[in-house]
């Protein structure tokens, strides 16, 4: 096991990594931009050196001030976490040059299944099923033209080195598509460094549902059952449960088949994410693959008993898997509210500022991952993610009950933050019956302002 790690990230997610590297007898590294040393992450790890100004490029995103304050402190491996350099295949590859042990999978993995197209090509030859779509990228618009009327309308621009719910634009005609093609092209090249775009049937009121894996170095691949996130907005996820109300045992085990499959046809290893869109009639199609822990993994936890970040440095340092898949036994219900610094009723614009008077609920079945505390400043550079308030009960009812409770008892005073909204949604009558998909989030938003605007 390493010694010693450097996190390289911020906020929840370092403080969820130092606990984990706590827990396994792991000294920890934190690293902080000049905006967050009065951080958690920073209190608590053993160490903390400062990588740079606060804008991310300065800081969490500078590879170099990050592998000089890896090797300076004696680090003999790094966590990225989630977002920031979690995906970057380049950071990766230092990581790994350096001597040093990346906790996630290897720099070709994150290389291979970062690129859409490519995994949408491995999907393919896996036996997995992917949305009907081009074979590759586009290159012209006359090429979009003709992929997109065998197809038909609507269709899905999509940026094939895309990620975070960006870089993805909805055509519903070719005129349309004539217009948005450049558009979109250019987008990508200025968002993700790379211009390439492919095309994708758009599929109606579809589930975002993924299923999470751990594959351990000598081809040991489980899954961990599935999470459903169709509510997001902007396709930004900001409720998550597991199990999904919308799976069947049928479903669950051709997902978490076709999850595998995928995982070894690119002999992957390490904690991942395999994510589907789900259609009315529940058919599946593979979307992406997510090389990284992802914010939603508490979810998973608490239905499994599994600590997957745990696993997920285990396994970065060649031990083998915890468990078989018999192992697994999905175990009640869990959701997951993001608490986020943004304002619902205006158009969810970030709200940085002062912590005022921080009340966190607790209690039987309930799990609040957050760095905040008490006269915290929130800064404006970064992600605007609070707090996961996390609960667990024996059925999808009571812990629907439970995360009302929660909330009731979650008071963050002096910014604006998307609490009510989600008070609100656990009393939606299509919520509560798990009656939802992917534009639930946008219907709701709107007639929230609508009556309160009344
Ligand atoms: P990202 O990598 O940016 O997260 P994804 O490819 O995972 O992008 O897509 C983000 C979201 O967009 C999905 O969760 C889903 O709601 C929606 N989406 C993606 N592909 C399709 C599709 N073919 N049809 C309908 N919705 C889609």
């Amino acid at each position: 096991m390493p010694n010693k790690v450097l996190i390289a990230n911020r906020g929840e997610i370092a403080l969820r990594i130092i606990r984990a590297c706590k827990e396994l007898g792991i000294n920890t590294v934190a690293i902080y931009s000049k905006v967050d040393e009065k951080s958690l992450h920073v209190q608590f790890a053993d160490e903390a050196i400062c990588v740079g100004d606060a804008p991310s490029r300065n800081s969490y995103l500078n590879i170099n001030n990050i592998i000089s304050a890896a090797i300076a402190t004696g680090c003999n491996a790094i966590h990225p976490g989630y977002g920031f350099l979690s995906e970057n295949e380049k950071f990766a590859e230092i990581v790994e040059k350096c001597n040093l042990t990346f906790i996630g999978p290897t720099s070709e993995h994150i290389k291979t299944l970062g690129n859409k197209v490519k995994a949408r090509q491995i999907a393919k030859s896996a036996g997995v099923p992917i949305v009907e779509g081009s074979k590759g990228n586009v290159e012209t618009v006359e090429e979009a033209v003709e992929i997109a009327n065998k197809i038909g309308y609507p269709i899905l621009l999509k940026a094939t080195c895309g990620g975070g719910g960006k870089g993805i634009s909805l055509i519903s005609s070719e005129s349309e598509l004539r217009n948005s093609f450049a558009k979109t092209r250019f987008e990508a090249e200025s968002n993700f460094g790379v211009g390439d775009v492919y095309i994708e049937k758009y599929i109606e009121n579809p589930r975002h549902i993924e299923v999470q894996i751990l594959a351990d170095k000598f081809g040991n691949i489980i899954h961990l059952g599935e999470r459903d996130c169709s509510i997001q907005k902007r396709n930004q996820k900001f409720i998550e449960e597991s199990p999904s109300p919308f799976v069947n045992e049928r479903l669950r085990r051709l997902l978490g088949r076709a999850a595998i499959k995928l995982a070894k046809a690119c002999n992957y290893q390490s904690a991942g994410t395999v994510e589907f869109i789900v259609d009315q009639k529940q058919n599946f199609y593979f979307m992406e693959m997510n090389t990284r822990i992802q914010v939603e993994h508490p979810v998973t936890e608490m239905v499994t008993g599994v600590d997957i970040v745990k696993e997920q440095i285990k396994i970065a340092y060649g031990h083998n898997l915890t468990y078989t898949q018999d192992s697994i036994k999905l175990k009640g219900h869990a959701l997951e509210c993001r608490i986020t610094a943004e304002d619902p009723m205006n158009d969810f614009r970030p709200s940085p500022g002062l912590i005022k008077n921080l009340v966190l609920p607790g209690g039987f079945g309930i799990r609040i991952d957050t760095h905040l505390y008490n006269n915290y400043e929130v800064p404006p550079y970064y992600d605007s993610l609070l707090a996961k308030l996390i609960v667990h009960a024996p059925t999808r009812r009571e812990a629907i009950r439970k995360m009302r409770v929660a909330i009731e008892q979650l008071i963050i005073d002096g910014i604006q933050t998307n609490i009510e909204m989600q008070y609100l949604i656990m009393h939606n009558p299509s919520f509560v019956r798990g009656i939802y998909d992917t534009s639930f989030a946008n219907t709701f938003v709107k007639l929230m302002k609508e009556n309160r605007n009344e």
